[in-house]
């Protein structure tokens, strides 16, 4: 098999680090091999980004020109849905249906970016002093590093390097090690958009070696980080030691709620949504489910019933709602977390375990699984999982349910199911969490700014404030008096 080129400053060449490989989840098979960057490569890279954005052809370049270069992105993107979302499904295992949706979110992204940043304006702060005229503008901050995790490539990166270069810099881009694939794809459209050489490069390889090289590289000038809390506190700390700043996408536990009003089949289906969906490999699974008492039997069997009836199977068979997780090593992990729920006291009311079906044996399914028995201390309630595990408590009163929604480290989202706005909003006013959803869940529009509260991250993406995070602002004093300042004589 032929070895995948990498993007390293506008050139398509063979990195000079390790070799790597990318793999489907569903039954092993070599999707593709390639070397990773080496950090030569991450060096080569950075000097060129920071030459590209300081380029006049690319700093004196209108808004709307670099809106051009987004939208005939967003256009490339919409006519290979398709194939993209094949490519994304064979790179992370996500059943079909599920890449389709990211690659259309990662086309919108585009074309939102493009309109914000032509749209994007100054202030004119209220003026204080009659001699003096003060402005506020808005300035690229040079060379981003963009890291990104397994699970939803494409519409994560496209988050980060469409605001990015909407905004003026550069970006170099380090994807997950399991999904090389769709970074390179998005590297090749821009390049068919477009975009100079050197403003975007992508280099696969280690997080430790090829990611650390390039968020400590002096050049760079803002760390743009999705994945693990551990690893987001790791770069938390470089960006302190070289006072960048950094936007942490990190982990959740995120509680979803049914008040005692609630209609029970749409609190049941947006709960089995919430968290089987992407086979709970997503940083806002809603994986702690609160259910007040007087609701808890019957929706509990609702729940169970609509579980059971979850297609699991290999990501490209239409129907399929479950893929396999990304690899053994982290289905491993999954039933780990299964087997502490039991020694802590758990009862498995379905799933928790590997799939008996012999035409998925070499995938690393897991089965949807819903716990219940536990309190909220319980580690599997405490700790991010990152697989199809719901572990569900009833409540009594509403105080107390606040108090143990809020009983976590995370601080991500949260879902509220109640007939009566007026109670959810109560609730939702209490939460804390960066979104919360009523009546439905993993609902998302780009317009709408997306982050954690406490260990779920810093900042915030999309929206205007997804444009800003990429900008430094400057205040600019024009003199209207014509005298000259400093002492009087
Ligand atoms: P996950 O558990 O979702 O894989 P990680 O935080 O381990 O989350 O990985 C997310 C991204 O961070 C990946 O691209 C990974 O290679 C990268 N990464 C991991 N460790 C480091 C590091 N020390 N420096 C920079 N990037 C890293």
């Amino acid at each position: 098999m032929e070895m995948l080129k990498i993007f390293v400053a506008g050139c398509w060449r063979e990195g000079r680090g390790e070799e790597m490989s990318s793999t489907f989840p569903a039954d092993g098979s070599l999707n593709a091999r390639l070397r990773a960057a080496s950090v030569e490569d991450v060096n080569e890279a950075v000097e060129a980004a920071e030459q590209a954005w300081r380029a006049a052809s690319w700093r004196h370049q209108l808004p709307h020109q670099r809106a051009t270069i987004l939208h005939r992105v967003s256009e490339l993107i919409t006519q290979q849905v398709e194939e993209l979302a094949q490519l994304q499904s064979r790179d992370n295992g996500k059943p079909l249906a599920e890449t389709r949706a990211l690659v259309l979110s990662a086309a919108g992204t585009a074309r939102y970016f493009a309109a914000a940043c032509e749209v994007l304006e100054g202030e004119l702060p209220t003026q204080r002093n009659r001699d003096v005229l003060t402005l506020s503008q808005y300035q690229p901050l040079g060379v981003i590093a963009a890291i990104t995790p397994w699970n939803s490539p494409i519409a994560s990166e496209m988050q980060k390097i469409a605001p990015a270069l909407a905004a003026g810099n550069a970006v170099v881009l380090k994807p997950a090690e399991a999904t090389p694939l769709i970074a390179l794809k998005l590297a090749e459209l821009f390049e068919q958009a477009g975009l100079p050489a050197g403003l975007l490069s992508v280099l696969p390889g280690r997080g430790s070696v090829i990611g650390e090289a390039l968020v400590r590289h002096p050049l760079v000038k803002k760390i743009s980080f999705t994945g693990g809390t551990n690893t987001g506190r790791h770069l938390a700390h470089i960006a302190a030691e070289k006072l960048i700043p950094t936007s942490l996408e990190l982990g959740g536990k995120s509680p979803t709620i049914v008040l005692e009003d609630a209609d029970i089949e749409l609190a049941a289906r947006g709960i089995c949504y919430g968290i089987f969906s992407s086979a709970g490999q997503a940083c806002i699974a809603g994986s702690r489910l609160f259910v007040h008492r007087s609701l808890y039997q019957p929706l509990l069997e609702r729940l169970c019933q609509l579980t059971a009836g979850l297609r699991i199977g290999d990501p490209f068979t239409p129907g399929v709602h479950l893929g396999p997780l990304i690899n053994h090593k982290h289905r491993q992990t999954v039933i780990d977390y299964v087997n502490l729920a039991k020694q802590e006291g758990g009862k498995i009311l379905i799933g928790g375990e590997i799939p008996a079906d012999p035409q998925l044996a070499q995938g690393s399914y897991f089965q949807p699984t819903i716990i219940e028995g536990l309190s909220n201390q319980a580690r599997v309630c405490q700790e991010e999982i990152f697989g199809p595990v719901l572990v569900v408590m009833p409540f009594d009163d509403q105080a107390q349910l606040i108090e143990q929604a809020n009983d976590s480290v995370y601080g991500l989202a949260a879902g509220i199911w109640s007939r009566d706005f007026t109670r959810a909003m109560a609730v939702a006013e209490q939460l804390e969490a960066g979104t919360v959803w009523v009546n439905t869940y993993k609902t998302f529009s780009i317009a709408t700014p997306f982050g954690g509260f406490k260990q779920s991250g810093l900042g915030r993406e999309k929206g205007l404030h997804g444009i800003h995070a990429y900008m430094q602002q400057k205040s600019l004093y024009l003199s209207l008096n014509h005298q000259p300042n400093g002492w009087s004589d």
